[in-house]
């Protein structure tokens, strides 16, 4: 598979490894090599991988969709982990009762397994989305390399089927997000899919339970996570099926209809991997594709911006703490503030 080429500042998680090293830098350079100075720079760090774990939405190292337009009446079923002989069948005929397009997220060794599902999805329109090749719990920690390996191996078992090289839709195992998954992703310009919805199908197995969440919470322009399978060989996830007939039953009494990720977003075609990129709705001004997050983080940047400008001057903040510390850093002298040629004139009382 052709790489696109890198720029040189390709991604989030490039800058913010730069921001990183000039914070540490700059903290060390102003107050001296000491554990504050090294550990507050580390602690930020820390919080930001944080975030991609603790909000698999975050756009914070890729842009990353959680959800489509809230104006209409569809939202978007998807399926994690699969194909599974044991609950993926039933899930399909659900599906098909109700007239209804999925997007399933697989693992690419489940879905070489099973061809015949593979085909069955295929066959009945519904998306495959890449969930990389072997749903490696530990594959958050992973280098670029592997990165790469895990999502190329999962797509290609995709384009075997679909015979296609467009790069389907991308979901990381359990939606965790890394500074290497990011640049891997920017490498081969991935559209990162999250959710909006969780079905909490991961966590019990009680379908009605499943199904009240769901149908509780459930708006237009979601996407909803459930499971058809499950990254442990041996282990299965039954109540999907059955909490899928009670949610589309309830979907249908209030007149949503279920469409494929991609056509959610604006693909007519279901099963074509997906030409929306998160670029792309920027480019047309389109904010409700760019992910929930961004209206976390949107007005925290807007009041920082405020405060910076209108309650602080920080030039003399910034001044103050150079005037502390000349030495370390070299400076001899700092510019005076007024330019030299225009005497200050005392001001004559008015
Ligand atoms: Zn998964």
């Amino acid at each position: 598979m052709r790489l696109p080429a890198r720029s040189r500042l390709s991604s989030r998680a490039d800058v913010l490894a730069l921001a990183y090293a000039a914070a540490t830098a700059g903290s060390v350079g102003v107050f001296g090599f000491s554990l504050l100075s090294v550990g507050i720079p580390a602690a930020i760090l820390l919080a930001l991988f944080a975030d991609g774990i603790a909000r698999p939405g975050s756009s914070l190292f890729y842009p990353t969709i959680t959800h489509g337009p809230r104006t209409g009446q569809r939202v978007a079923l998807s399926f994690d982990d699969g194909p599974d002989p044991q609950v993926t069948p039933a899930v399909l005929d659900a599906l098909a009762q109700y007239d209804a397009r999925a997007t399933f997220f697989t693992i690419g060794r489940s879905l070489e397994a099973h061809p015949q599902l593979a085909q069955r999805l295929m066959a009945e329109h519904h998306e495959l989305g890449n969930h990389s090749w072997q749903h490696s719990r530990w594959q958050n920690f992973f280098g670029v390399r592997r990165q790469l390996l895990e999502i190329e191996r999962g797509g290609q078992a995709i384009a075997a089927l679909a015979g296609t090289q467009q790069q389907p839709l991308y979901r990381p195992p359990i939606g965790l997000k890394s500074p290497p998954l990011g640049l891997a992703a920017r490498r081969l310009q991935l559209t990162l899919v999250a959710w909006s919805l969780h079905s909490r199908d991961s966590q019990g197995d009680d379908p009605q339970r499943i199904a009240r969440r769901v149908l509780r919470k459930i708006r237009p322009g979601d996407i909803v996570l459930m499971h058809d399978g499950h990254d442990r060989p041996g282990h299965h996830r039954p109540a999907c099926a059955p909490a899928l007939q009670q949610i589309l039953q309830g979907l249908r009494e209030r007149h949503l209809r279920c469409v494929t990720v991609s056509e959610l977003l604006g693909s007519d075609q279901p099963n074509a991997g997906i030409p929306v990129q998160p670029t792309t709705a920027r480019a047309r001004g389109d904010p409700e594709l760019l992910g929930a997050n961004r209206g976390f983080y949107d007005p925290l940047w807007r009041d920082a911006r405020l405060i910076t400008a209108e309650r602080f001057n920080t030039w003399p903040l910034v001044r103050s703490l150079l005037d502390r510390a000349p030495r370390r850093l070299g400076v001899a002298h700092l510019a005076p503030a007024v330019p030299a040629g225009k005497p200050t004139a005392p001001r004559s009382p008015e």
